[in-house]
């Protein structure tokens, strides 16, 4: 017992903390055995299935289709049908009554979406349950209020739907994405053919409930499952008017040749590699918790995750020294526990990914820490990871990881900076943490990323345009600008 705590009269504080578990109930989510394709507002038996898992667990939970190139069709005929004969006569105010309708029942169900997408994902309920699902919400919300003020949003043009939006989507963020795509997609007259992630299609499946309850009109929203190969048939298919796609960058590159020459429309919002930039004023505890949530958030499965450090140099040491404290008390574990921070890899193969390029960074002479936790012997795991003594050509400092993993670099002067920051192919996010403001707006205008956060990091707003330079893709989404490239201003 220490003096204070002698004088205190109060029980020594315990050298190791644990934590009870507090297990969020998983009841709440009813699922079915097997899932067909919601086609016309009716499920469409899937020819082909295959099973989903728990990336936590390796638990089988459903079979779902595998969706072949004429369930696509039927997917993309149903849209072009609601396009051409009901949905672009709806009137404005009508469709916002819908979005309205959809983000209320999503605010209503929030806890079974949450609990279905932490199962389905991995990521710790917490996350699902306080970003994933209001952000949802809060972007058809946003969208339902843009719908009947469209011409508004763009003074002096004639906006009009494109027709049918094809849109295919990641396993980061399932039911985030899909608000992100169908939200504006609807809200400027569209009608849609969503492909969820293959690793992650439940939540997007429990969604088509939503629909229903919503009382969407049958085809206006379409949904099929599959692997990359539905993807492909979803861009090829000539039913599309426009292609909104969000996932790696080689499948972007691959996706632009596809439809050039087309006369699609298309939006690629692609990886990341984004520097998080600590300069030697900012308040250290502050920016030592927005690096944490910069790359441990989701896994480190974030376009925009901030997974190079740039420190200045007088300040390295301290901010190492905290950072790898603080590393010590994340937990690491079970999804569905409301304690956890950091949870299971989305799958298989992005752990073999990241193993890859953390033994990559470790051969080039990199050093590697790890705090001491315990891994799940069950599922895909990846324990909080820092490399420090990186060089900028290093594998770990050029490519997007999209795991649990940190790589430290340093600096000396802002120049310096902002030149080892744009020292990469993509220019997603960036953040910058000091105490001036003018050094905030110098560093925002010469940084190459389409959002910079300041003195914070990971903030999403529905109404804040988010987008990328460079190899990061092209095209906005959220706020009036997500709004343009599913509309004709001509
Ligand atoms: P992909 O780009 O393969 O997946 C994104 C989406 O595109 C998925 O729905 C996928 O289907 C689909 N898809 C795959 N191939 C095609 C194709 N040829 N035509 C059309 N659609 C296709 O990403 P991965 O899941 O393979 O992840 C690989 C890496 O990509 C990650 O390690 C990460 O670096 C990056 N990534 C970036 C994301 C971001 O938000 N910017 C999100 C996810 C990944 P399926 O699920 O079946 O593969």
């Amino acid at each position: 017992m220490t003096e204070l705590e002698r004088k205190q009269d109060r029980a020594p504080v315990p050298s190791e903390w644990t934590y009870a578990s507090a297990p969020e109930a998983r009841d709440i989510v009813t699922l079915q055995d097997r899932y067909g394709h919601y086609v016309g507002g009716e499920w469409l038996e899937a020819r082909e299935t295959y099973t989903t898992i728990s990336p936590a667990t390796e638990e089988p939970l459903a079979e779902v289709g595998q969706a072949t190139p004429e369930e696509v069709q039927a997917a993309v005929d149903a849209a072009r049908d609601a396009y051409a004969n009901g949905w672009s006569d709806v009137s404005p105010s009508e469709r916002a009554k819908y979005l309205f309708r959809i983000a209320r029942i999503l605010q209503e169900r929030s806890r079974e979406f949450a609990v279905l997408e932490s199962l389905n994902g991995g990521k710790p309920i917490k996350e699902s349950r306080d970003v994933d699902l209001p952000l949802s919400a809060a972007h058809f919300f946003y969208y339902a209020g843009w719908a009947d003020k469209l011409e508004y949003a763009f003074p002096n043009r004639k906006p009009r739907p494109v027709g049918v939006a094809g849109q295919i989507i990641p396993w980061n963020f399932p039911l985030l994405m899909l608000a992100w795509k169908i939200a504006p997609a609807l809200a400027a007259g569209n009608t849609v053919v969503l492909k969820p992630a293959e690793t992650t299609p439940l939540s997007a499946l429990l969604f088509c409930d939503v629909l229903r309850q919503a009382e969407l009109p049958p085809g206006v929203v379409n949904i099929v499952t599959g692997d990359g190969r539905t993807g492909a048939e979803i861009v090829k298919s000539e039913g599309v008017d426009k292609v909104a796609f969000t996932g790696s960058t080689d499948v972007g590159k691959a996706i632009q040749r596809e439809l050039a020459g087309t006369g699609k429309k298309l939006t690629l919002e692609l990886g990341g590699k984004a520097a998080n930039i600590i300069f030697d004023d900012a308040a250290l505890d502050q920016a030592v918790e927005g690096i944490i949530n910069g790359i441990y958030f989701n896994q480190g499965h974030v376009c925009c995750a901030g997974s190079r450090l740039l420190v200045q140099e007088s300040i390295y040491e301290p901010v190492v020294e905290k950072l790898k404290r603080r590393l010590t008390t994340l937990r690491v574990g079970d999804p569905l526990d409301k304690n956890t921070d950091v949870g299971a890899i989305n799958s298989k193969q992005q752990l073999d990914k990241i193993q890859e390029l953390v033994a990559s960074g470790a051969e080039e002479g990199a050093e590697i820490y790890q705090p001491p936790c315990r891994l799940p012997e069950q599922g895909y795991w990846f324990a909080p990871t820092v490399f420090t003594n990186v060089a900028q050509s290093y594998r770990i400092a050029q490519e997007e990881i999209f795991g649990p993993v940190l790589s430290i670099l340093t600096f000396r002067t802002p120049d310096e900076a902002v030149e080892k920051a744009n020292n990469t192919p993509y220019g997603l996010s960036a953040g910058v943490w000091t105490e001036k403001g003018s050094r905030i707006l110098w560093m925002a205008e010469r940084l190459r990323a389409g959002v910079v956060w300041a003195n914070t990091y990971n903030r999403f707003d529905p109404s804040s345009p988010f987008g990328g330079y460079k190899e990061s893709g092209f095209g906005r989404e959220g706020g009036r600008h997500g709004l343009e490239p599913y509309l004709d201003l001509t």
